[in-house]
């Protein structure tokens, strides 16, 4: 009923996510925030229809270094059904008192939450119909949820109602109306306003991995130190550290991957943009170690998804080594659904073992896994401490994907700062170790797959001597400290 009342009234409020407003005020039965604030672990879940709420919610669980859930419908809306349009489908949907969109995905831990953040954008005065679904879904007895909005003008208020009836054990804190145009500023006050961002939130700023939940460990990939190897979830096991070819060219990539096999590298990673798919498969031949050892990756790009089927012949036939062991699309685009699904036919064919993403992040994964069959073992992704994808590991690991990370040293032309940081040169020193060699162990502790590129003899060795020490979770979490959410390229 008072959904429909608002929805009577508020077409008009649908678009109006642009213009500006003053902040929101406490319902009556809200209790104030700050001083009730529970400790605990916090869940930032948000439902975003242009993107942004999923803004200032990707800023929350960046600055909380906390876990972040889109709430979607199965159904995405279109921007023909967000229109300021009486007739529009949001519009629609939001008269309908009883309307439960399917959500996609779910929080398996939400017992492990002490508060949940729940973001959304106010639609004909409010929340969108998935946020009810989403709050349906779970048990928030004795948890603390504290609303956020965007919205043009829209008060935060006369949705929550609605929303608390849901959830009558749950305890409701006064939320926050936020601008769209509101500023990673803005949300760092509001955190501190509701004291998440003092000393007990940066003491948690912890190894992602250790964070997951019993549940979740059990579908999380599990690293094998002692074989120096994951099983795949195509049942294929691969090493969890390898040698990158990236700007490896000619000689320089066979000499390096001749090199790598000498030394006891059994991984890999190449691609059909790094030009050098040759000189990999001729180092493999050339190398005498039977071909059943060595686990080799290779990606098409964007600019071959048209042709997929002819992409993956010229890989076979570049590399000449029998099969694939992985394929991985090398970014999202044009026709990528089409391409993955012509390399999971190449995989019933024998032709290709297993098929992973590259540069896919969480809201990616989200529309791209359902539209395929077979779940990709592997999500290759930027990673290094100042770039940590703390967010979006534990996304993927809790799906059963291994993650790997490029640029584990930071990359060509950005080595330097990462291999003499104080922080991390500190630890290498403790442990009699170098510099690459932390950076890439406290990769390994993470859960993430190392391929750092070299074509230096001594630091391809270098980078296999891994596994005769360990960081304690002291020196993991001053590693994880030194996050500064600073990619070193675009994609
Ligand atoms: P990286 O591994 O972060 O860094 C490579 C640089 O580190 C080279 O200059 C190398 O120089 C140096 N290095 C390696 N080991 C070292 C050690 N032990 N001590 C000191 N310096 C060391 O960067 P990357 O090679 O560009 O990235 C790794 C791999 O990720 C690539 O090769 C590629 O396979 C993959 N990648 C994938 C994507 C993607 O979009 N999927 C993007 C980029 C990269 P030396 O040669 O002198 O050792």
């Amino acid at each position: 009923m008072l959904r429909r009342l608002f929805a009577l009234a508020g077409s008009l409020l649908l678009a109006a996510l642009c213009s500006t407003s003053q902040a929101a005020t406490a319902t009556p039965d809200t209790s104030t925030a700050s001083s009730e604030m529970a400790e605990g672990k916090v869940l930032v879940a948000y439902f975003s229809g242009t993107g942004i709420t999923a803004g200032i919610a990707k800023d929350m669980a960046d600055l909380l270094q906390t876990d972040l859930f889109r709430i979607s419908n199965v159904q995405p809306y279109s921007v023909a059904d967000m229109a300021y349009d009486e007739k529009a489908r949001a519009n629609q949907e939001q008269k309908q008192a009883d309307f439960r969109p399917q959500m996609v995905g779910n929080v398996s831990n939400m017992e492990q939450y002490d508060t949940v953040l729940l973001g959304y954008p106010i639609w004909a005065g409010l929340a969108p119909c998935v946020v009810l679904t989403f709050l349906e879904r779970y048990d928030f007895a004795g948890k603390t949820i504290v609303p956020f909005c965007t919205s043009g003008g829209s008060p935060l208020e006369p949705s929550i109602p609605e929303l608390q009836a849901l959830t009558p054990q749950a305890h409701w804190l006064v939320g926050k109306r936020f601008e769209s145009h509101a500023s990673r500023d803005d949300v760092r006050a509001w955190l501190q306003q509701l004291n998440l961002l003092g000393a007990h939130t940066s003491a948690a700023v912890l190894d992602q991995t250790a964070a997951l939940t019993q549940s979740d460990q059990a579908k999380a990939p599990v690293f094998n130190f002692e074989q120096h190897s994951v099983m795949l979830n195509s049942g294929y096991e691969m090493p969890i550290n390898g040698i990158g070819t990236y700007s490896l060219l000619g000689d320089t990539c066979y000499d390096a991957i001749t090199t790598a096999l000498k030394t006891g590298v059994r991984l890999i990673d190449t691609a059909y943009m790094y030009r050098n798919e040759e000189e990999v498969g001729r180092a493999i031949r050339d190398s005498g170690v039977p071909r059943e050892e060595i686990f080799v990756i290779t990606k098409l790009y964007p600019n071959q998804f048209f042709q997929p089927e002819e992409a993956i012949e010229q890989a076979l036939k570049k590399l000449n080594i029998g099969y694939i062991d992985m394929m991985l699309l090398h970014h999202p685009g044009h026709d990528d659904v089409k391409a993955y699904k012509a390399v999971e036919k190449a995989v019933a064919a024998g032709k290709v073992r297993s098929i992973g993403l590259s540069n896919w992040y969480v809201e990616e994964l989200e529309e791209f896994l359902p539209q395929v069959s077979i779940m990709p073992a592997l999500v290759q992704n930027e990673i290094h401490p100042y770039y940590q994808e703390n967010n979006v590991i534990p996304f993927i690991q809790q799906q059963g994907i291994v993650v790997q990370g490029w640029y584990p040293l930071g990359g060509r032309g950005h080595t330097q700062s990462l291999l003499n940081d104080p922080v991390i040169t500190k630890i290498a020193q403790a442990h009699g170790k170098s510099a690459a060699q932390v950076i890439l162990r406290w990769n390994l502790q993470k859960g993430v797959v190392v391929i750092p590129g070299s074509s230096n003899p001594a630091h391809i060795k270098e980078n296999t001597e891994l596994y005769d020490f360990e960081l304690t979770a002291e020196e993991m979490a001053q590693i994880n400290a030194l996050d500064r959410n600073e990619k070193h390229d675009w994609y």
